[in-house]
């Protein structure tokens, strides 16, 4: 899959992406980055990327024109229009589902990081989807884009070392995973729960579901009314509440 992404600051993800799994997806060439600055379309007078808003207030805003000429280049090289994506607090909140679409039905998203107090309204004309990352402002788009980026890499076919290790994690089934430990066995008088130790498979698959549906249920309520609940898991819920009535 190519990522390319339109940034006035390129340099904010050299370091994130010559890393661990996004740098070995690279090497195998399940993935590419394309990094283009917006500042190299601005065919204006000054050479300008931003301006003041309409109507007055504070801060600069990012030209339409800027985008929609850095864009246009990117897809006059493409056989195939790449899926663009505009980073906004004020878009759709980013989630694993939108994760699984994207790793699922597109080979190249391309990915608009606003600034300043954001880009011309405008330059929805050509965006195909406006996104958030979540309930909260933050100076740009590359840590957004980052978070994207990481998200559905990961779920391309051969990134991750496992093809198992991103299938039961949290949000796969809208729920939270359960705890996971590892060695040493005690640590500060803290054990490791004994089902763990058992060998016994489906006590092990019972104790893992119950406890995923128990942290879901602590934690993110709400996912559970999009849960895939399984036959068991009434029964499981049940034990949970009564262990919290305790
Ligand atoms: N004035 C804008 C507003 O109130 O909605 C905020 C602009 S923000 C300071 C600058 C840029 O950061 C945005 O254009 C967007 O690209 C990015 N950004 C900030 N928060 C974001 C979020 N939660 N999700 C996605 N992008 C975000």
């Amino acid at each position: 899959m190519k990522f390319t992404i339109l940034s006035l600051f390129p340099e904010m993800f050299h370091d994130v992406f010559s890393h661990s799994i996004l740098k070995r997806a690279q090497q195998s060439d399940l993935i590419e980055f394309e990094i283009i600055n917006p500042r190299n379309y601005a065919d204006n007078k000054h050479m300008t990327v931003d301006d003041y808003p309409y109507g007055g207030g504070n801060g600069m805003v990012i030209r339409a024109d800027v985008i929609f000429n850095a864009v246009q280049s990117v897809c006059n090289k493409c056989s195939a229009k790449p899926y663009i994506i505009l980073l906004s607090p004020s878009g759709s909140v980013f989630t694993q589902r939108k994760a699984e679409f994207y790793a699922g039905c597109y080979d190249h998203l391309l990915l608009i990081c606003g600034h300043y107090e954001g880009i011309d309204e405008r330059v929805l004309a050509i965006v195909d989807e406006c996104i958030s990352i979540g309930d909260y402002v933050l100076t740009g788009g590359e840590i957004p884009a980052i978070v994207i980026v990481e998200a559905v890499a990961r779920l391309i076919p051969g990134v991750l070392g496992c093809s198992e290790s991103a299938v039961n994690e949290s949000f796969s089934f809208q729920l939270l995973e359960h705890p996971q430990y590892t060695r040493p066995r005690v640590f500060n008088g803290l054990e490791v729960p004994d089902v763990l130790l058992s060998g016994n498979h489906a006590e092990i698959n019972r104790w893992r579901r119950k406890e995923s549906l128990r942290k879901t249920l602590q934690n993110r309520p709400e996912l559970l009314r999009n849960a895939r609940l399984e036959a068991n898991d009434g029964l499981l819920l049940a034990e949970i509440l009564d262990e919290m009535s305790e």
